[in-house]
């Protein structure tokens, strides 16, 4: 009988979920890609949104800065007013004037060509001016031949002779000194805290500019030893009188500072109000910052001092940066809207972190910025990513459903698909298979029924006739158990069923044909091997398709064995044979339904792939399982292991 090749149609899971990769993934795209769009749309809309909600917080905020921008501005147009004084005034008077009134930490007074004149700086003589010239050589005996006592001499006869009130100065605090060095310190204390003190020497200074009145004070205070003495008491006065007296523009700011710095060593406590204006003004000369612009509060020579000049240009405040936060703060604070946080940033200052909105400072902070920020994480971007992770989420919990549903969908329609391919397949083959013996039977019948047929030819003919009657069964049979097998509605009636009677039964069905095919079948059984709970039928379809394959696929010299024997709790059917075997490859696939390992023979053979399908169907059907061990060329045994009957006894068989 001549078989048709069937399109090979694997059962079992593995084959099945191998074909539905290519749709699952499919269908994961198709879930995956609409769900990432719609999550990216979604991600560009929370953004705008963001951008939008921080726009119309910055167009709110905007309001605030610009009422701080104008309290400033109120502000600083306010301390200008304390810098409208009278320019025409002694340098130190203003400043003096200024400082006290306490709107600046300092002041810097300016002429109208922009030169500073107060701080005053201290103006040494000229070099070979002839006032040294006249003491030259004092100076020389004083400090190069070491000679104090001819030195004073000298320095004695220039202060009687000399009409110049410096010449004559000098000559005498160089004799005091010389004195002090003699050792005659009461000479030299009166000289310094009297005779200099005369009022001719008043504007009398040294080399350097400094005035020698207030320096030899200083010097009569540091020699005289005694702290509570007259003298002593009397000079640090008239010294504190020096320094606080602002009327007297001629000594020098560097001067004044060094001496209110001394007095308060001598006497600590000491009242000095400017002393902090005279510090701040030296280290304002010390920066050289750039011209001062008028009503414009720009940083001087670093962020921690700032100048502010008055309208005129003339007078110059100055403010610490601590002072500029102290005194803004309010003003800050006043504008605090909601959680944020107003700072004014001096030119060159960047904001961290970035600004909600920011503002210059107007016309009187050129390069200033006023920034105002929400204070911790931004919230604009924390309710963005708490957004987006919810859509997130719900994205990956949409697509998950979605492939779940599909891959269902997808098993389903598989399923389906399969079902209508196996059965019009089935259909096919059914009506292929049965037509070459209905043939074959109808041509010999014909042949029976015409006259002149031998009585011995006749018999051979019925044989024929039965032979090929008995393949058609079993192949009906076949393809209703597959039927039943596939529609799962095999029904199995179990009942105690003896190993030995199924073994009988199928070999009394396959004898006849393997010895007419010169073969051997021997039955081998292990002593007690127990009872089944089996449906006898189907355990004989299933010995019935395993010889008869062992028949098939075995060459002239069949050599079958049938043995039964227990394993555990198993009692084990082995088929072996001495046939044509299989590879690896073809034993892992010769359960699947229609899987034939050469259909060429096959054809010859008459077989449609279903035998073993059916043995597997029915094995685990009965809670066991079948597996071939085979080797090409030498032979395969099949063995079936099905769970033994544990309540019934074992005995022999
Ligand atoms: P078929 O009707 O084609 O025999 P089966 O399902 O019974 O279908 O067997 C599947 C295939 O397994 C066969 O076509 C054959 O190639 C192979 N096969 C089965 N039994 C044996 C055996 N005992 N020796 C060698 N090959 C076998």
């Amino acid at each position: 009988m001549v078989m048709r090749p069937l399109k090979r149609i694997r059962g079992g899971g593995t084959g099945h979920a191998q074909r539905l990769w290519p749709v699952l993934l499919l269908v994961t795209a198709a879930a995956v890609a609409p769900t990432a769009s719609v999550l990216w749309f979604m991600g560009e809309a929370i953004r705008n949104e963001e951008l939008a909600g921080r726009q119309r917080l910055a167009d709110a905020y905007r309001g605030q800065l610009l009422s701080v921008q104008a309290s400033l501005g109120d502000w600083l147009r306010e301390k200008a007013q304390h810098l409208q004084v009278d320019v025409t005034q002694n340098a130190a008077v203003l400043f003096e004037q200024v400082v006290r009134e306490g709107a600046f930490d300092s002041v810097v007074v300016l002429d109208g060509s922009g030169q500073i004149t107060y701080p005053v700086a201290a103006v040494p003589d000229e070099p070979g001016s002839l006032t040294a010239g006249a003491l030259h050589g004092a100076y020389q005996l004083e400090y190069e031949a070491g000679e104090p006592e001819r030195a004073a001499g000298v320095y004695g006869r220039v202060a009687e002779e000399s009409a110049d009130a410096t010449v004559a100065a000098r000559a005498l605090l160089g004799a005091a000194r010389c004195l002090l060095r003699l050792g005659y310190r009461d000479e030299a204390v009166e000289i310094l805290s009297r005779g200099l003190q005369e009022s001719r020497f008043e504007a009398a200074t040294d080399e350097q500019g400094r005035l020698i009145a207030p320096a030899a004070l200083m010097l009569a205070i540091e020699s005289s030893p005694d702290a509570v003495s007259d003298v002593r008491r009397r000079c640090v006065e008239t010294l504190a009188r020096h320094a606080g007296e602002y009327i007297d523009a001629r000594m020098p700011s560097s001067q004044r500072l060094f001496i209110m710095e001394q007095l308060q060593t001598w006497q600590p406590g000491v009242w000095l109000p400017t002393i902090e204006a005279e510090r701040l003004a030296q280290a304002y000369l010390a920066r050289q910052p750039r011209a001062p612009m008028p009503l414009q509060l720009v940083p001087c020579g670093g962020a921690e001092m700032h100048q502010f000049a008055s309208e005129s240009g003339r007078i110059v405040g100055l403010l610490t940066a601590e002072r500029l936060a102290r005194e803004t703060r309010p003003l800050l604070e006043r504008a605090k809207a909601a959680d944020g946080v107003v700072r004014l940033l001096a030119p060159g200052e960047t904001a961290n972190p970035q600004p909600l909105v920011s503002l210059d400072g107007g016309r009187h902070l050129p390069g200033w910025t006023l920034a105002l920020s929400l204070p911790g994480q931004d919230p604009f971007a924390q309710t963005a990513r708490r957004k987006m992770s919810r859509y997130l989420w719900a994205g990956l919990l949409a697509s998950l459903l979605t492939i779940g549903l599909a891959s269902v969908l997808a098993r389903y329609v598989g399923r389906q698909v399969q079902l209508t391919r196996l059965k019009n397949d089935l259909i096919a083959t059914v009506s292929h298979e049965l037509k070459t013996p209905l043939a074959s039977i109808r041509a010999l019948v014909d042949t029976l029924l015409t006259n002149g047929v031998r009585p011995q030819q006749t018999q051979e003919y019925l044989q024929l006739i039965a032979k090929e009657n008995l393949r058609l069964t079993r192949l009906i049979d076949n393809f209703l158990t597959f039927s039943r097998m596939e529609r799962r509605k095999h029904a199995f009636e179990f009942a105690p069923v003896a190993p030995a009677d199924v073994a009988e039964r199928a070999l009394e069905a396959v004898r006849e044909r393997c010895e007419a095919a010169n073969g051997h079948i021997e039955v081998q059984i292990a002593g007690r091997v127990g009872e089944l709970r089996a449906d006898r039928d189907a355990l004989v379809v299933v010995l019935l398709n395993l010889l008869d394959n062992a028949i098939k696929y075995t060459g002239a010299n069949k050599r079958i064995t049938l043995s039964i024997s227990r394993e555990g709790s198993d009692v084990c059917f082995a088929v072996s044979d001495n046939g044509i075997g299989m590879s690896r490859r073809a034993a892992r696939k010769v359960f699947n339904q229609f899987y034939q390992v050469d259909q060429t023979l096959s054809r010859k053979t008459g077989g449609c792939g279903l035998g073993l399908s059916i043995v597997k169907f029915i094995v685990e059907a009965h809670g066991g399982s079948v597996q071939v061990e085979s080797r090409p060329g030498v032979g395969s045994t099949f063995t079936v292991r099905i769970p033994a009957d544990e309540e019934a006894p074992v005995e022999a068989t």
